[in-house]
């Protein structure tokens, strides 16, 4: 780990909230809230609903609200402006880099690896997602053959809208293991409709890591009590995640 990784992130590390550990309100799949008694949140619900093949292991690396400098980067890194685009995407490269450095081989023992990981293209915007030219410039280390999988298809997806024909696979995936990469896991529309589609060409999703979950503590005081929980506590990029 170079000792501008380290520097950089350390900064933006309070711009972090921690995903938080299995608890009675936390959804186990996407870790944000879900109402008591249920076994997920709605958007997850959903997912299993209307979707053939969803991924369980959803990966946030923090949560993230609305309005937030974390929100901010994760929207401005692409669709900001000249000088936006050139502070936010460097930043939001660093913090999966550096996820990927304290956690690549605990993240490859615990879904047992992957041959290719895949970022979920964009709805509108000219491939390469912009999140795939952040990648670009780092080390290959665990995001190998960041390979271009996927693209658009016909389906409808978005914001609690799914559907397993939102992207085509654009090459023959059968008996690979995919890791989906996507910046910001909103309900989860874009990259669980990426990973069914995934999934029923014939490939394996071991797992979507997302930089930030967004989490609405507006919603209800029970979303603020988990919110208010996490954003309590500092943190870490060394910190043993959930999952491990
Ligand atoms: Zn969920």
């Amino acid at each position: 780990m170079t000792e501008e990784l380290i520097e950089l992130t350390n900064t933006l590390a309070p711009d972090l909230v921690p995903v938080p550990v299995d608890a009675e309100d936390v959804c186990p799949m996407c870790r944000s809230w879900r109402p008591a008694g249920e076994p997920r949140c709605n958007n997850c619900v959903q997912a299993f609903d209307e979707l053939t093949a969803p991924c369980e292991l959803v990966i946030p690396i923090s949560l993230y609200s609305k309005p937030s400098e974390m929100r901010d980067r994760l929207t401005f890194y692409k669709d900001g402006d000249e000088s936006q685009q050139r502070q936010y995407a460097p930043e939001v490269a660093a913090i999966l880099d550096r996820f990927f450095v304290e956690h690549g081989n605990q993240l490859q023992d615990r879904t047992g690896g992957w041959d290719v990981a895949c970022v979920v293209p964009s709805e509108s915007r000219v491939p390469p997602h912009p999140l795939e030219r952040a990648l670009s410039n780092l080390p290959a280390r665990y995001v190998p053959e960041r390979e271009l999988l996927l693209a658009r298809d016909v389906g409808n997806v978005g914001h609690r809208i799914l559907s397993d024909d939102a992207y085509r696979v654009k090459e023959n995936v059968v008996g690979l293991t995919v890791l989906v990469l996507d910046d910001v896991y909103t309900t989860g529309g874009r990259s669980q409709s990426a990973a069914s589609a995934l999934t029923l060409a014939g490939a394996h999703v071991a797992a979507i890591v997302v930089i930030a979950r967004r989490v609405n503590p507006d919603w209800k005081p029970e979303v603020r009590a988990m919110w208010d929980r996490q954003a309590a506590r500092p943190f870490s990029f060394s910190e043993e995640p959930w999952w491990v």
